[in-house]
């Protein structure tokens, strides 16, 4: 037998997490390993809930129609003989065997071998598992072993999911109440979300202090006065030593300006602000409760006044009472303890800078109940390594806090104190992952060259300075997107020139010589500045965002233009603006620069005098204006994150809608199309950036559009490159004809798949 057992359990996790009904679900499962293992027949037969009879619940291969029907005593059939013997029973002719039983309709009399392994979990009995060939040689007795280990995981899983008990259970309801229809239960030990990365991850699940807000705090009778006003005293210290310590790390980040921390403290120290709250205590209420009322208050009086520097304290009083509410709740504060042991953050979603505070090596992954594909925590998550599964729903109904969970980021499943079966199979395909990069690692120094010979420059998207190492260490031929809004996000005011020129001037040396790609800040939609004077907005993507507020802020858009000038002293810096969606915005920004090259130059500054301009197209308006502006720049980056949602109307933060977050929608493929082939015409270098740019389906319809450049996160840069390497750029044209010609992503998808170079493993790092 040619098949490895490698990823058959984790594709039956997946088919038992994708579907609720126990029926249906053991169905696919036959269907599946029949079809991986090459087997004529594969079927399940439970042991029924008296323990005396087998009956057969799945089959692919024999009569679909018997499945219920067929059912035998555990002393008949060689069924039984598997289960009585307990032991794998192996035979050539069945027919001829002593216990060989016939049922009729079964259409078993075709097969002439047989193989029954009891299905068996922490000596429970679960069923048998049965493997049927017409063709005697297909299997053999040296395959038991592969057999055995195969029924011992599917046992654990089933049981583990309490997929059996939900038949036995499910019937028996059935049979009670007709057309009763049960809430599953199979899921209890596992969820599904939506996969956004690769990788595995294992540790003791913790809840994110921000998952529980005001909003779920109710009024309480406190139960002892004084006992309550003695927890608001310890939250309120404890509060105020986490601080102190997030002070400590902010340092250690590099991000010098403290003062919005140092605000949160002085509220803390503040004894009329606690005596306020204690008054509530006084009048019987519980200590959050009164919280709740005094910050709600608070922030009200705040939020009302007309100095926008007052109206924003409005949300640090509400950081501060989140933290003194997560104390009163007994959770740890994860902003600020460095994590002892391995853990999985639980949240309903996460912000960027709460992930660049939460960001250490014992956070192995996180785990979201809400959250977008593309949402710039996401991202951060990636470039980070930390595998992440986001729209986990339930999620904080099934995981507790202290619970041992797995994540297999590839399959978007969580597990819930899995057992040892499956901890085992999980940490064999986790050596197996790491065994698949580190043979794709000696691809680092090689060129992305398709086997016909279209060259792919391969750029990595960053956004610290620490992601250099990850440039290093996957081999991107240049910086095709650096964020620098990234490294600002926690800080109370915008950055000085200075500050800014000497972040830059290391990342640029950092570079070592290859180009870097460094964007103007991209505020605004998910990435808020707490010091910038924004109310909250409807709808921060369609609003006061990246260039727009650059624009509008000129004097800290001018100190950042200067601080790129002259860090381009040190090495091949290119200057990239976000969201322009004007051909006014480009025009003043190209006299802003012009003015500042002039002001360095009379004050002898150093800088890079041919430093390359190049705009984002991301909004979709520009592009049916875009050959107005291809002649004042230099070169042009497709963000596909942002063109997705604007081009769908998807917000790309919201689970809600992520099912129509879609590259693959035919819109966006022509439009991409129409970007490429003006570039190509104007003789204007063309970048596709962007999440889309990792995925596989969309790459190989890039290369098909004769796309040269792709700037992704840079772990996924091997597999990009190793995918690059076996297409046929020819082909690929080819098949783009064909991709036009579909109505829906869904189409396209599925004529994708259908092409020999998708075989199932590369699809898996696709995460559309
Ligand atoms: C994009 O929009 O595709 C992009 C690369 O930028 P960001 O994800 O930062 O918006
Ligand atoms: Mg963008």
């Amino acid at each position: 037998m040619a098949i490895s057992p490698s990823g058959i359990l984790e594709n039956v996790l997946q088919i038992i997490a994708e579907s609720g009904d126990p029926e249906l679900v053991l169905d696919r499962i036959v269907t599946y390993i029949a079809q991986t293992c090459h087997i004529d027949v594969c079927s399940v037969y439970v042991l029924d809930p008296s323990g005396n009879r087998l009956i057969l619940k799945a089959t692919q291969g024999l009569e679909k129609s018997t499945v219920d029907k067929i059912s035998m005593n555990i002393n008949e059939g060689l069924t039984g003989l598997a289960l009585e013997t307990m032991a794998p029973v192996f035979v050539i002719n069945p027919s001829k065997h002593e216990r060989y039983k016939f049922y009729k309709d079964s259409g078993e009399e075709l097969y002439s071998t047989f193989m029954g392994i009891p299905l068996v979990y922490h000596q429970n009995i679960l069923g048998v598992l049965v493997f049927q060939t017409v063709e005697e040689k297909t299997i053999s007795r040296k395959d038991i072993p592969f057999f055995s280990n195969l029924a011992t995981q599917i046992a654990a899983t089933v049981a583990y999911t309490g997929l059996l008990e939900n038949l036995k259970l499910q019937k028996k309801v059935t049979s009670e109440k007709p057309g009763d229809s049960r809430e599953s239960s199979a899921t209890k030990n596992f969820l599904k979300g939506l996969s956004v990365t690769s990788g595995f991850a294992e540790g003791e699940a913790v809840y994110s202090r921000n998952s529980i807000g005001f909003d779920q705090i109710h009024p309480k009778q406190a139960l002892d006065v004084k006992t309550e006003r003695e927890r608001l005293e310890v939250a309120f210290r404890t509060s105020a030593e986490d601080i102190k310590k997030i002070i400590g790390r902010a340092k250690e980040l590099s991000m010098e300006d403290t003062a919005i921390l140092e605000a949160h403290l002085m509220y803390l120290m503040d004894n009329s602000f606690k005596k306020k709250i204690g008054r509530h205590i006084d009048q019987g209420e519980c200590a959050e409760f009164a919280l709740k009322k005094e910050i709600l208050f608070h922030m009200e009086f705040f939020k009302k006044l007309n100095d926008p520097y007052l109206r924003e304290r409005a949300s640090d009083i509400e950081d501060t009472g989140k933290r003194i509410l997560g104390h009163l709740l007994g959770q740890t504060n994860h902003f600020v303890e460095k994590f002892e042991k391995p853990v999985i953050l639980f949240a309903s979603d996460i912000s960027p800078v709460d992930l660049v505070n939460l960001n250490q090596e014992n956070l192995k992954g996180i785990v979201l109940s809400k959250g977008g594909k593309t949402s710039h925590a996401v991202i951060l998550a990636k470039s980070f390594e930390i595998p992440i599964i986001i729209g986990v729903k339930g999620v904080f109904n099934v995981i507790q806090e202290k619970d041992h969970v797995i994540m297999d980021a590839s399959s978007g499943i969580v597990f819930r104190n899995p057992p040892e079966e499956i901890r085992k199979e999980y940490d064999r395909l986790k050596s197996e992952q790491s065994k698949a990069f580190d043979k794709l690692s000696v691809l680092k120094n090689k060129p992305a060259v398709t086997t016909d010979g279209f060259k792919v420059t391969i750029g990595a998207n960053i956004g610290l300075l620490s992601d250099m190492d990850l440039v290093d260490k996957y081999g991107a031929d240049f910086i095709g997107l650096y964020r620098t809004e990234f490294p600002f996000l926690i800080r109370q005011t915008f950055p000085s020139e200075e500050e800014q020129f000497d972040l830059y001037k290391r990342i640029v040396e950092k570079a070592n010589g290859r180009i870097i790609t460094i964007r103007t800040m991209d505020i605004g939609g998910d990435k808020f500045l707490n010091h910038l004077d924004s109310e909250k907005e409807a709808n921060p993507f369609l609003g006061w965002r990246s260039v727009r507020i650059s624009l509008e802020n000129e004097d800290v858009f001018r100190d950042q233009i200067r601080a790129i000038l002259r860090a381009s002293a040190f090495g091949k810096a290119r200057l990239l603006f976000p969201m322009i969606s004007t051909v006014g915005e480009v025009r003043k920004i190209i006299e802003i620069l012009r003015e500042e090259k002039h002001f360095l130059q009379k004050g002898k500054v150093s800088f890079d005098a041919g430093i390359q301009i190049g705009i984002m197209v991301e909004v979709p308006g520009i592009i049916r204006i875009l050959d107005r502006l291809l002649d004042s720049i230099d070169f042009i980056s497709i963000g596909t994150n942002d063109l997705v949602q604007y081009l769908l109307a998807v917000d790309r933060n919201n689970e809600k809608v992520a099912h129509l977050y879609n590259p693959l929608h035919p819109a966006v493929i022509g439009t991409i199309l129409d970007v490429i082939r003006l570039c190509r015409q104007k003789g204007k270098p063309v970048c596709i950036c962007g999440e889309a740019a990792a995925n596989l389906a969309c790459v190989s319809l890039f290369l098909g559009m004769g796309a040269d450049c792709l700037s992704m996160n840079p772990a996924s840069i091997p597999v990009v490159k190793n995918f690059i390497r076996e297409l046929d750029q020819k082909n690929l044209s080819e098949m783009l004809g064909e991709v036009l010609k579909k109505d829906t992503a869904e189409e396209v998808q599925a004529f994708l798949s259908k092409n020999a170079f998708f075989h199932e493993d590369l699809l898996k790092s696709s995460f559309f």
